[in-house]
């Protein structure tokens, strides 16, 4: 069995399997999409990239485009100063006298103009003339006697301006090259034309002249500065190798050592480029967006995916609720399913309004316990086979049945009268009984009943209102194994309200000293004298007043609450004894009960003691009354009246006759008093009072027997003088009963003490 249930492990039920699916499946789209995110990141990234280095490209080439526009707006200007007649007469003088005339009329945007001879020297519009210093100027046009040319800048000491040369070769009427006419522009002025371009917030354009300086930079003190990154990585992109590179695109560092991605290209007609510099942690911000917006895109996707599973689960299961109701038979054993059943059943009662119906809920004894040892395929077939004997019945009376939860069914059938039910049933039981006796796991069924009876109570009663009856019925007698079933009455509903308010009290009614005890006597036959009496326990509940032991007792047993109350009436009992004792009273011994629950020998001598040595009356004025248990519980009885016998005590055999196995206790639990059951009387004299020959043999012979194995004898429920003569003829030695007296309370005891 082990073995199987070991085996069974290893298949997954249909539930555990579509959740390790739908984890599967999660899994791999997850995967999926985490992968194709990642591709199209990169590639729209890749794209992204490049796309930035075609803006960066399209924005310089821009820029130089421009100022080349502005250049050649200076051309213009020095074309027109070049043609000025003083120029041909390769005067010197009279150049510089009329540049003179013409130096208040310039542009703003021109410092001076200048006249500047092969030798160097400059005669300049402002009326100075001075040796050049940037002899390149000159020489530039020397080399290839180009007509125009554009200096780089240089600093120049008078003014304190940073200043570049537009020039333009002039000839004699000769055609002979007789020097240069050079415009002296600052270079603020194309600074504010480059400054203005901001890209982003750090982003930004220059000039660059072809010694690789700055002529323009955001943060005028770079100017005519030229640059090397200090990182080892990019030294080699500094600005000495951009102004030979003059075009491309590189990732370098800046003057502040700043990541950069730079763009440079020529500026057309000088050898300057311009330059387009923007931080790489800008260009970064880019894969920054775009991994938000894939995270975003992966968490709208998961949601998206939980959302469809949630709702397949909810729309599966609504699925299923709604097969199970739509779907009438039970499929471990085919018969209807606990929905159909009561429809049906309903329906046979709205068309039947005046008949009589039984609903029986059947159920197996300790199915939980089957089910655990014996595994649930052992467990299944006992449904099925427990099952097939109910529905056989069941139809053999044209009712209907169905399965519940588990092992319990319902059956409903019409019926005729109550008896004529119950008989049926009766044979039906002994006749489940029967069979289930030579199954392999044999197990005990027992049955819950409700009756709906038209001129009865129950009338109106709806079917789960009558299952709710029978299930309740068949709760009653859960601990019962003598009883296999219980019929639902209101009585019993009754019944069990009142057990449920003794529960819920009992202890606040010991201490309330509720419970009080009565004396019956006990009468030596012989002699009609008074020689002992038995305790016997009543309670006095204010909701339920005078109460007998049998409405109690055999709840406090089950409870075990009667090995507490046991002790409250030995307490009371010798109390009393040494009350009469101090009192100078006359006193007999007196038996006390001692019920079944107490199954430690010592430890209810102990407790017995311990009340008892606070009194100072003998022990042989009590005697203490035991009764059979099962037969395993025999060694506890012999140890305890072994106990008892030890402390001086005498032990009577209570109820002795009712059990089965009384003869065979007489040898082997040494009690001193044989306290024969009441019922012998009830079965040696008939209705009319009569004695029966046979039973007044076999009650002879019992006393004789006892009376040889040396037990005293005593007859309890002794009511009439023909029953106490007869005892008396077969010398019993004592009775109790009615016919001497009644229990009495504890001053009528008393009273009846003084009277002997
Ligand atoms: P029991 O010990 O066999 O007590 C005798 C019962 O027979 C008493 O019932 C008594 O009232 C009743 N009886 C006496 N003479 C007659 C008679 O002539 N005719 C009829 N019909 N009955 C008679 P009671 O007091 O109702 O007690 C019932 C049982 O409850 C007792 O049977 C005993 O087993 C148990 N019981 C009573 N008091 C105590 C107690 O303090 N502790 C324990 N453990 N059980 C007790
Ligand atoms: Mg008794
Ligand atoms: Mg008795």
């Amino acid at each position: 069995m082990a073995k199987k249930k070991k085996k069974r492990k290893f298949y997954l039920d249909s539930q555990t399997e579509k959740t390790v699916l739908t984890i599967v499946a999660v899994s791999f789209i997850l995967i999926i999409t985490l992968v194709f995110n990642r591709i199209v990141s990169n590639k729209i990234l890749e794209q992204a990239h490049k796309q930035t280095k075609l803006d960066c490209e399209n924005i310089v080439s821009g820029y130089s485009e421009a100022i080349k526009f502005c250049l050649m707006d200076y051309f213009t200007i020095i074309d027109s100063y070049s043609h000025i007649d003083s120029l041909e007469t390769g005067d010197v003088n009279i150049i510089h006298k009329q540049l003179q005339e013409l130096h208040p009329r310039i542009p703003s945007k021109i410092n001076s103009i200048a006249y500047v001879t092969f030798d160097y020297k400059a005669y300049i519009s402002n009326g100075l003339i001075r040796e050049i210093e940037t002899k390149e100027i000159v020489d530039a046009h020397k080399k290839d006697f180009s007509l125009y040319n554009i200096s780089d800048p240089e600093y120049q000491k008078g003014t304190g301006d940073t200043v570049f040369y537009i020039s333009k070769m002039i000839y004699d009427k000769d055609s002979k090259p007789t020097g240069i006419i050079a415009q002296v522009i600052s270079v603020s002025t194309l600074a504010d034309f480059v400054s203005n371009v901001k890209i982003g917030t750090k982003g930004y354009a220059f000039l660059m002249d072809s010694k690789g300086r700055f002529i323009t930079h955001p943060d005028s003190s770079y100017i005519l500065k030229s640059f090397e990154p200090t990182d080892e990585r990019y030294q080699y992109i500094s600005s000495t190798f951009l102004s030979h590179e003059k075009i491309g695109y590189f990732h370098t560092q800046n003057t502040r050592n700043e990541d950069i991605e730079l763009t440079i290209t020529p500026v057309p007609g000088t050898n300057w480029i311009v330059g387009l510099s923007i931080p790489t942690s800008q260009i970064q911000e880019l894969p920054n967006i775009i991994n938000k917006s894939s995270r975003i895109l992966f968490l709208i996707i998961l949601v998206s995916i939980l959302f469809f599973i949630s709702a397949e689960i909810y729309i599966t299961n609504l699925f299923f609720k709604h097969q199970r109701v739509t779907t009438p038979i039970d499929p471990l054993t085919k018969l209807w399913t606990r929905e159909k059943f009561e429809r049906e059943a309903k329906r046979i009662m709205k068309f039947h309004p005046n008949s009589k119906f039984m609903l029986i809920e059947s159920d197996i004894r300790g199915f939980k316990f089957i089910n655990q040892n014996y595994g649930e395929l052992v467990a299944d077939k006992i449904i099925i086979q427990f099952s097939r004997v109910l529905n056989k019945q069941i139809q053999n009376v044209n009712g209907i049945m169905g399965r519940g939860f588990a092992d319990h069914f319902y059956s409903f059938v019409k019926i005729s009268s109550v008896q004529q039910a119950m008989k049926v049933f009766q044979k039906n039981v002994d006749e489940v009984n029967a069979k289930i006796k030579n199954l392999d796991v044999p197990f005990i069924p027992k049955f819950g009943i409700s009756f709906v009876l038209p001129d009865g109570k129950n009338k109106n009663v709806t079917i789960q209102a009558l299952i709710g009856q029978a299930s309740f019925a068949k709760s009653t007698i859960k601990d019962n194994m003598l009883k296999q079933y219980s019929i639902y009455n209101s009585r019993l509903l009754n019944k069990t309200n009142k057990e449920q308010y003794i529960e819920n009290n009992m202890e606040q009614a010991l201490e309330n000293e509720e419970f009080f005890v009565m004396y019956q006597p006990k009468v030596d036959l012989a002699t009609d004298k008074i020689v002992g009496a038995e305790a016997l326990v009543r309670w006095n509940s204010p909701k339920f007043g005078l109460m007998a032991p049998s409405d109690f007792i055999p709840l406090f047993e089950r409870n075990g609450f009667i090995t507490k109350l046991d002790f409250y009436v030995y307490n009371k009992v010798f109390n009393f004894i040494q009350r009469q004792i101090d009192a100078g009273k006359d006193v007999v011994p007196i038996s006390v009960n001692m019920s079944r629950n107490h199954s430690k020998p010592e430890k209810f001598m102990h407790d017995f003691m311990t009340i008892f040595n606070k009194y100072s009356f003998p022990p042989s004025l009590i005697q203490v009354e035991i009764i059979e248990r099962s037969f395993m519980d025999n060694n506890t009885l012999k140890e305890i009246t072994d106990l008892l016998h030890k402390e001086g005590f005498t032990v009577a055999m209570d109820d002795f006759g009712s059990g089965e196995s009384s003869l065979n206790m007489i040898t082997r639990i040494p009690v001193d008093v044989l306290k024969f059951d009441r019922t012998f009387l009830l079965s040696f004299t008939n209705s009319e009072g009569v004695s029966n020959k046979e039973s007044e043999s076999v009650l002879e012979l019992l006393i004789n027997l006892s009376k040889t194995l040396n037990k005293e004898t005593v007859f309890e429920g002794v009511e009439t003088k023909e029953q106490r003569d007869f005892l008396k003829s077969i010398d019993c030695d004592q009775a109790q009963g009615f016919f001497y007296s009644r229990p009495l309370s504890e001053p009528d005891f008393v009273r009846y003490l003084g009277r002997k």
